[in-house]
């Protein structure tokens, strides 16, 4: 089995396209940004502790983050990373317990992932992301899946997404080199529709 590691700014549509990519591919799809929003919502110990890092657009600590993705991925194979690693010393700590096969950036250049995050919206009781530029919901403001009113991500918020770029610029980006170095390295052009990009993605990844 194949494990995956998906890598791109915030905003680039990882979340989309690991959904879509892990459906088809019969993959396991982690992703920490969504199960830390969750702890969060849940009032969880681990989400006590990482609330204030991702409401400033910073990162959970990396031994955190370690521990929590192996508590989950626990011996499985056939794994889909959305949003870990994050930094050089998370991507050393992965190799100890789980070997990565391929690693797809998404590209997508910083002006078109702050127009994208500027008008995301979510829908905090299913989950399902909009875009009301791109992927408008059919009534403003509810969720098609299940009638919630949709929300902005407070991470979402102007100041914050210049925070989280920054921060992604200086110990994220690192990674592309990194996996670029280990021959494991797919870059897809992540600026275009979603289908498109996960079809790509599919096609590249199929054995
Ligand atoms: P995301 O939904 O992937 O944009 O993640 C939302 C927030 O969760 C980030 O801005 C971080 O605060 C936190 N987070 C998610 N994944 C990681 C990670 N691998 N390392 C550190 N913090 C993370």
């Amino acid at each position: 089995m194949t494990n995956v590691v998906l890598l791109g700014p915030p905003g680039a549509g990882k979340g989309t396209i690991a959904a879509r990519v892990a459906a088809e591919l019969d993959l396991l799809h982690l992703s920490t940004g969504d199960v830390l929003r969750d702890e969060v919502a849940r009032g969880t110990e681990l989400g006590q502790l990482a609330q204030g890092f991702m409401e400033r657009g910073e990162l959970v600590p990396d031994h955190v983050m370690l521990a929590m993705v192996r508590e989950r991925v626990n011996g499985r194979e056939g794994v889909l990373l959305d949003g870990f690693p994050r930094t050089l010393a998370q991507a050393e700590g992965l190799a100890r317990f789980l070997p990565v096969h391929a690693v797809v950036y998404l590209a997508v250049r910083k002006d078109e992932v702050v127009r994208r995050l500027g008008s995301r919206r979510v829908c905090p009781s299913c989950g399902a992301v909009y875009n009301l530029v791109t992927q408008p919901p059919e009534v403003p403001g509810r969720c098609d899946r299940c009638g919630g009113g949709l929300i902005q991500r407070a991470d979402d918020a102007p100041d914050v997404v210049a925070r989280r770029y920054e921060v992604y610029e200086r110990d994220s980006r690192p990674l592309v080199e990194h996996y670029a170095r280990q021959g494991k390295l797919i870059t897809v052009d992540g600026a275009r529709p979603p289908d498109v990009v996960a079809s790509d993605v599919i096609e590249a990844l199929r054995p």
